[in-house]
Formats: C-alpha cells, sequence, structure tokens
C-alpha cells in the first residue's frame, strides 16, 4: 500500500490518454511525479506527455499488471473505466481514486439520480425503463416531453432523444439501441452552470467559483466563470457539492453540472468522477487550477486556494478551430493549450483557450 502523501518522485498511474489525461499528466510533472499512462491508442496526448505509456484495453489484465508494477496510486481521466479494471488494480494492491462507489454512480444516470437525491441534491424528476413498452407507459406516466437518455455511456449529448408524445417512446427506445433508459421531466432553466470541487484524503474540501456554460449540438462551447451569481445561489451550490463529496467519501476532484432553475434552485444535471471540461478556465483563472488539485488530492498531499484571480472566458477550440493558433497566439490576453491531436475531424476537442478579463 501507499504511503500518504506520496513523495515527488513517485509514479502515478492514468487511465485514458486524452487531453484531461494530458493535463493532468503535466501537473502531476510539475509537482515532481512520473506518470505512467495506460491507454489504447499508441500516439495519444497523455502518453505523448507522459514518462511512461503502456498501450492497451482498460481491462486487458497484463496492461493492468504492468501499470501496477510502475505505480500504486491511479486515477483516471474518463468515467467509463470498467469496474472489472478498478478491482483488478485494487486486488493488486494499487489505490485507486475517486473510489469505485463514484465510478458506479456516475456510470448508470438512474444510480446517480437516487444517490443525489438520498443526498439532498435535487435532480429533475425520472423514471427507468428496460423496453419499448415500459418505456411508452413511464412516459404517458411523467406526462411528456421527456427527456429519454441511455442510463450508461451517453456523453456530449448522444445517447439522448426528446419525446414528445407517449407513444413516440417506443421508436425512441429503439433509436437508442433498445438498451436500459432513463426518462427525465424537462428542466425549465434560465442558464446551466457548473461547480468544480475537490475533497483531499483527509477530507478536507476546496470548491471554485462557479462556471456558467453554453453548448452547441450537445457539445461545450464556451465557459464564462466565476459566473455572476447572488451569494444565496453560490451558497446552494456550494452547499450541493460538499453533500455529494461526502457522500461519495471521495478522493479528487468532480465536475457536477446544475441547471438553474426560473424558482432559482439548482438541480444537478450529472456528475463526472474526473476533471471537468467546464473547469478548464481555473488553469487560468485561478491560483491553483482543477488539474493541479486533482493531483494534489490523490496523492494525499494539501488541497490548494480555489480562488479566481481573473474572470475568464473559455472557448474550446473544435475541429479545424484550432488552425487559427497564429493569430490566437498573438492576442496578450488569450492563453492557448492545445492537445496535440492528430487529426482535426469535426467537432473533435482539439483544444481551448482562456482569455483573461479582469475580475
Ligand atoms: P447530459 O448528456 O445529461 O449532460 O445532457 C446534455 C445537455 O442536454 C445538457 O447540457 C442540457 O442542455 C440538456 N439536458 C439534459 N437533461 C435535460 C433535462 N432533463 N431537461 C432539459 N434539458 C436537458
Amino acid at each position: 500500500m501507499p504511503q500518504f502523501p506520496l513523495p515527488p518522485g513517485s509514479t502515478l498511474g492514468i487511465l485514458g490518454g486524452g487531453q484531461l489525461g494530458r493535463m493532468l499528466a503535466l501537473a502531476a510533472a510539475r509537482l515532481g511525479f512520473d506518470v505512467a499512462v495506460l491507454e489504447r491508442d499508441a500516439d495519444s496526448p497523455a502518453g505523448r506527455v507522459a514518462a511512461h505509456c503502456i498501450v492497451g484495453a482498460y481491462a486487458d489484465p497484463a496492461a493492468l499488471a504492468q501499470l501496477a508494477a510502475l505505480a500504486n496510486v491511479v486515477t483516471y481521466e474518463f468515467e467509463n473505466v470498467p469496474a472489472e479494471a478498478v478491482l483488478t488494480l485494487q486486488s493488486l494492491g494499487v489505490v485507486v481514486a475517486p473510489g469505485p462507489e463514484a465510478l458506479a454512480v456516475a456510470q448508470d444516470r438512474v444510480a446517480e439520480k437516487q444517490f443525489l437525491n438520498a443526498s439532498g441534491a435535487p435532480t429533475v424528476a425520472f423514471a427507468s425503463a428496460a423496453s419499448a413498452e415500459q418505456a411508452v407507459a413511464v412516459a404517458a406516466e411523467m406526462g411528456p416531453p421527456v427527456l429519454m437518455k441511455t442510463r450508461r455511456e451517453g456523453y456530449d449529448g448522444k445517447g439522448q432523444r426528446w419525446v414528445e408524445h407517449a407513444p413516440d417512446a417506443a421508436a425512441a427506445f429503439k433509436a437508442l439501441g433498445g438498451v436500459p433508459v432513463i426518462l427525465e421531466a424537462p428542466a425549465d432553466f434560465v442558464r446551466e452552470l457548473s461547480i468544480i470541487a475537490a475533497r483531499g484524503r483527509d477530507g478536507a474540501t476546496a470548491i471554485y467559483p462557479l462556471a456558467e456554460n453554453h453548448h452547441e449540438g450537445g457539445i461545450l462551447r464556451r465557459s464564462l466563470a466565476p459566473a455572476t451569481v447572488s451569494p444565496a445561489l453560490a451558497d446552494q451550490a456550494e452547499r450541493i457539492a460538499a453533500r455529494i463529496l461526502q457522500g461519495l467519501d471521495y478522493v479528487g476532484v468532480v465536475g457536477i453540472e446544475l441547471f438553474e432553475m426560473r424558482d432559482g434552485r439548482l438541480l444537478v444535471n450529472e456528475i463526472a468522477p474526473r476533471v471537468h471540461n467546464t473547469g478548464h478556465w481555473t488553469q487560468d483563472g485561478c491560483e491553483v487550477d482543477q488539474f493541479e488539485q486533482h493531483i494534489r488530492a490523490v496523492a494525499g498531499w494539501p488541497l490548494g486556494p480555489t480562488a479566481a484571480h481573473h474572470r475568464v472566458e473559455m472557448l474550446n477550440l473544435l475541429g479545424d478551430e484550432a488552425d487559427a493558433w497564429p493569430r490566437l497566439a498573438h492576442e496578450p490576453e488569450t492563453r492557448l493549450h492545445l492537445y496535440g491531436k492528430r487529426d482535426a475531424k469535426p467537432g473533435r476537442k482539439m483544444g481551448h483557450v482562456n482569455k483573461l478579463k479582469p475580475l
């Protein structure tokens, strides 16, 4: 078992080699850690900045054994890590953070909403369905419109369909692949907000100011942070974050997506047990950013301060938008973050910019 705080010079494992893994690896390196990335792609954004890259599937026992030989603390950059990968690592004496409870909750939208409501973090009304007939019955009972989402493996707005009339739920169920679904009441929100929060191994928490988020086609386009909110709303969000962190006995950074409702209540849309795209603004807007904070938490270090020193407009660079880097590099108020991805497919997150403004 590892000794905490993990000393510099230790190796940290990261499951997943995308941009979040890359930015985690860079933050870890700054604190003196080596990083071992486990990733299927031999040429990944994170693998190219890590000390070690193990190429393999996340559930491949040989790859996991290789990772365990290098690192006895492992984290991840995406929530669909197979549960058996975590069990395998734990059986090899590896501490995985955030823990399996957080993963189980984040992997199933029904378990997630049940956990949230039980923890005093409100959500929209919801019900589950496992067949087309049940989906029609549930949609009729809830009263359309309802939003049908796959219980598992949806991201960036993929795997969801609005159902305007109950009988249409059968076709929507089939279109989503005939897999178990959740049906959600529509959230009549005025804004989408998010809060990034962290909990250390000692149970201490650190919470960032709220971000206001704008999506296009289900993909995050821009975040404005700190969002302009009343102290009461900020307080409500912080209480929700604290309940989630405590309820999961959480270690690491969590991203919590919120709906600000017309009546001033905040509802939780979903939680991501990892660093989050709506927290990228912290890199250039806060004292300690979400990536370093996550590394500090999983390594058993004290958490760092989260206060904002700039207002930030974070813009994702999708597809060929990253080709504008020569112009962006000229702008004195713009901080450019590029992920080193080889192919700029449409809609693919290639990088982001943080545009700094005075607080
Ligand atoms: P999700 O994949 O759950 O993050 O949803 C993607 C986007 O769909 C959210 O950012 C919202 O804009 C929208 N959305 C999700 N759930 C609801 C809901 N229950 N009511 C209205 N809009 C929703």
